[in-house]
Order: C-alpha cells, then sequence, then structure tokens
C-alpha cells in the first residue's frame, strides 16, 4: 500500500543478509524499515579471507570487514549486534530475540522476512575434538583464535582434517608459518570437488610442496596431553603427530529456525526457495545464502552449493523484491577456484560422477596447454579436463589444474554452460589472444576442439 511503512527483519548480519538490508533500503529508502539481527560480533566479513590472513598475506583481520555495524547503521540500517533470534513465529509475524550481552529477551515484528542464517561447520564428536590446539575457521573469531593459538602454543606439526578447498587453503597457510603440516581426507584424493584424476594433480603437488597428504585415511580421535593440548590425531592410518588441528570438514545449511518454524527444506537440509528466493509457499519470507539449497542448471537437481559468490547474489536478489522491483537468481552452474601455493585449481559444471547421476551419457577428455604462447618467458604448464554430453555435444563441465594464470580460464567455461553452449559451438569463440596472455589457441578452445572431435567419434 503506497505510503504504508513496511519493516523488513534480517536474521543474519554477514554476505546474504547484509546485501539484501543493502540492496531494499537503498530501493526503498524511507518506505522501508530494516532491522538486522547478527549474533556475532561482526558484520559484511569476507570468511574467505581467513586462510590468507592466517598465511600472512593480509596483515589485519580488520580488514576482512567489508562494511561495519556503524556503516551499515549510517546507511539507515537498524544492524543490532550480539543479537540472538531464537524463534520464529510465522502466524503472527514476529520473531523471538534475545540480546546476548544483557540476557533480555524480547519479539519484534516483521511484514518481511530474511532468513540469512549461513551454515554451521561439521565437527568430530570424537574425544578429545575440543582439545587446546583444535581450531575452526568459519568465522572472524576463529581466524583470530587460530593466530592467538599458533603464536602462544609454538607448534611445529599442523594437521588439517579434510582435503577439500578450505583445507587445501589452510594447508598452505600453515606450511607459509613454516609448520610441517599433514592433510587427512577419507576421500580418495583432495579436492572431491573435481575428478579423482584431477584431484590426483593437486595430491602430487601437494606432496612435491612438502604437504603430505593422506587419502583414503579417517580420523578416529585425538590424542590429548595431561594439560588438555593436542598431542596427535588418530586415523585408520595410525597416529600423525600434532601441534595444532585445523578443521576444514566442510558446512552444511543453518536451517534449524527455519525447521522450527515449518519452513520447506530440501534434501540437503536446505531452505528451499522459488528463483525470487523467497521460500516456497511464504509470500513474506525470504532466505538467502549458505542456509538454501539451490538450483543446478546442468544436472536440474537441488543442491546446497555454500560460497560467498551466492550469498552475495541473493541478498541482492531479495533487497530488489522485498523493495518492489524484481530479480531472480536462476540458479549455479557449479563454478569454484581455489589454490595451494602456484598451484591453481578451478572447476565448473559436472564432475564424471555427477553426470552418471544425472543420467548423461558423455565423453571426456584431457589435455595438457601453456598460460602463454609456448616461446613467451613465464609460460606456465596447465591441465583441462572437458566433459561434453554424447550425440548433442552439451558442455557439461570443465576442471583446471595449473600454475599461475591457469584457474580464472574456467569463467569462459561457466559462461558457455551458462548458455547451454556446445562444445562445437566452443571452439568458434572469440577470445583474446597475445603471446603474454594465452597460446594463439587458449587452452578452452583446444579442450573444447578435442571435446569436439570425441562426441563425433562417439558411437
Ligand atoms: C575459510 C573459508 C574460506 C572461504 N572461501 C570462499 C571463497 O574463496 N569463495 C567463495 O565464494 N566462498 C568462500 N567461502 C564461503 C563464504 O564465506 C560463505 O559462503 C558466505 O560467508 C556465506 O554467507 P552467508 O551470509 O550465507 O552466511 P554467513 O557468512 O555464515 O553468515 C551468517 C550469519 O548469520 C548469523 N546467524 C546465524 N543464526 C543466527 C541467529 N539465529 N540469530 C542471529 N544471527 C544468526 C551468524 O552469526 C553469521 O554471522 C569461504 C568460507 C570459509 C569459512
Amino acid at each position: 500500500m503506497p505510503g504504508v511503512i513496511q519493516r523488513m527483519v534480517v536474521i543474519g548480519g554477514d554476505a546474504a543478509g547484509m546485501s539484501a538490508a543493502s540492496q531494499a533500503k537503498r530501493l526503498a529508502g524511507d518506505k522501508l524499515e530494516v532491522i538486522a539481527f547478527e549474533r556475532g560480533a561482526h558484520s559484511s566479513y569476507s570468511a574467505c579471507g581467513i586462510p590468507y590472513w592466517v598465511a600472512g598475506d593480509v596483515g589485519d583481520g580488520e580488514q576482512l570487514v567489508a562494511r561495519t555495524p556503524e556503516a551499515h547503521r549510517a546507511n539507515g540500517i537498524d544492524l543490532r549486534m550480539l543479537t540472538d533470534v531464537e524463534a520464529i513465529d510465522l502466524q503472527a509475524g514476529k520473531v523471538a530475540v534475545r540480546d546476548l550481552a544483557s540476557g533480555r529477551r524480547h519479539r519484534e515484528s516483521f511484514d518481511h522476512l530474511v532468513l540469512a542464517t549461513g551454515a554451521v561447520p561439521v565437527r568430530l564428536p570424537l574425544p578429545g575434538c575440543d582439545a587446546t590446539g583444535v581450531f575452526g575457521v568459519q568465522t572472524l573469531d576463529d581466524g583470530a583464535a587460530l593466530l592467538a593459538g599458533l603464536d602462544r602454543l609454538r607448534p611445529e606439526h599442523a594437521v588439517v582434517i579434510g582435503g577439500g578447498y578450505i583445507g587445501v587453503e589452510m594447508a598452505e597457510a600453515m606450511a607459509r608459518r613454516h609448520l610441517a603440516v599433514t592433510v587427512v581426507d577419507r576421500a580418495s584424493q583432495p579436492m572431491s570437488t573435481l575428478d579423482p584424476d584431477m584431484g590426483e594433480l593437486v595430491h602430487e603437488a601437494m606432496e612435491k610442496l612438502g604437504i603430505d597428504v593422506h587419502t583414503d585415511t579417517s580420523v578416529t580421535g585425538f590424542e590429548v596431553d595431561g594439560d588438555g593440548r593436542v598431542r596427535s590425531v588418530a586415523t585408520s592410518d595410525g597416529a600423525v603427530a600434532a601441534d595444532v588441528v585445523v578443521l576444514g570438514l566442510g558446512v552444511r545449511p543453518n536451517a534449524a529456525l527455519a525447521e522450527e518454524a515449518g519452513l520447506p527444506l530440501g534434501d540437503q537440509g536446505g531452505i528451499r526457495t522459488d528463483m525470487q528466493m523467497r521460500v516456497l509457499g511464504h509470500e513474506q519470507v525470504w532466505a538467502g545464502g549458505d542456509c538454501v539449497e539451490v538450483l543446478n542448471l546442468v544436472s536440474g537437481q537441488y543442491e546446497h552449493v555454500p560460497l560467498g559468490t551466492h550469498a552475495n547474489k541473493h541478498g541482492r536478489v531479495i533487497g530488489h523484491n522485498i523493495a518492489g522491483s524484481y530479480a531472480t537468481f536462476p540458479g549455479v552452474v557449479g563454478t569454484a577456484v581455489s589454490k595451494v601455493y602456484n598451484l591453481e585449481i578451478a572447476r565448473t559444471g559436472l564432475r564424471e560422477r555427477d553426470a552418471n547421476q544425472a543420467g548423461f551419457g558423455y565423453v571426456t577428455v584431457t589435455i595438457r596447454s601453456g598460460t602463454r604462447a609456448a616461446y613467451f618467458p613465464g609460460t606456465q604448464r596447465l591441465t583441462v579436463k572437458m566433459t561434453a554430453e554424447r550425440h548433442t555435444g552439451r558442455l557439461l563441465g570443465a576442471q583446471i589444474v595449473g600454475n599461475e594464470g591457469s584457474a580464472k580460464r574456467i569463467d569462459t567455461a561457466a559462461t558457455a554452460l551458462w548458455n547451454r553452449m556446445t562444445v562445437e559451438e566452443m571452439t568458434a569463440l572469440d577470445l583474446a589472444y597475445a603471446p603474454p596472455f594465452s597460446p594463439v589457441w587458449d587452452p578452452i578452445l583446444v579442450a573444447a576442439r578435442q571435446a569436439s572431435a570425441a562426441v563425433r567419434a562417439a558411437p
């Protein structure tokens, strides 16, 4: 109704929540009262920067804060820090809130509710899991605790549990702090977001960099000394000495509040929304970021893809829609990038196992090329694996492992996937070329050419 001031309540003061709050406030101005609740002490910060802060690339954790609570308040958002939302009453249109400093509770009404509660890190419920020297890396406070622990404990041996991208980035961070580093992962290769043959390249490179990688290995416990300090990690493969342990076991959607309120969850435990990020069946309730599931546009299945790049986009979309404008988040194609030292790792689309699961018949090719013209100084090696659908030749996925200048080439494949291009169409892409930047046939074009030939040759 024109002239009526509406109230938007946001739960979660980081990427998704504050993007939604900022976008809506920017568009709606005084017509919208925006209240955001954050149980932690930081707003709008980059967890993505934590490994680089720990490694020493970023000097100060405050540099990871994109917008402080004061900056949000100056923009007209009533951001209440250290405030926990304990329950949602959809019928009454209210949330139950507790001020963590005073312990005081009250209820706040909303016209629009945004759930942006993020994810909870997976922990190992094993004896010794909370010993001194065991750290998570989910939040800025975790990063600060780890750095303080490194100063205080002066460790020599680090064990990183989990060989996903956070584990791999943290392994580099620990190694650069001159610790002997072991990564323990129960998968057959690190970076299980890649196919195992590409993960093997990461494994080999990590070993060459001096990082010990134990694959097919499960953690069974922690040995703790009389002072309560971790001394080793017990695994299915024997004990690994550790005076500091970093947990990089992945996350699951933080959707308990949503579930208790009766909001719909998907198979992977994330909140289900439509393309406008409106919670299914609830006109005034929205959700975005690590607490939701998203549509994979290649497989057609809903997945939990906890990445900051999506959380920010979700927030923008929610903000537009609440302010009366219109925006959508159609889904993802599964693009991600990471690195360990100079080794760059990137993926988009489906792994072979995803393609199988989705029921695609496919061909794959793997090519080796360079990041610049072969004769140009500084050219680096890279490997590209590409997967295309049999018969149609539709691109299904690509993975890249290589040295500096490799990873961001994945964006070409991601754009092609988004536009449902065939590998034959990709061979004609007008990509930039000059010797300092690429060989005359960019590695993505080489892979597309070979994939196209494989599609033609496939029965
Ligand atoms: C070490 C690390 C590295 C990463 N690197 C990358 C990367 O390179 N690229 C990338 O795309 N992504 C990366 N990510 C993932 C990215 O940080 C997350 O996807 C992003 O932060 C999700 O934003 P969000 O707003 O959904 O959730 P969060 O950032 O988790 O924010 C949710 C907020 O809600 C608050 N909250 C939850 N429940 C309540 C409640 N009941 N009441 C009040 N407040 C509540 C929490 O305290 C939290 O601050 C990384 C993550 C980590 C941990």
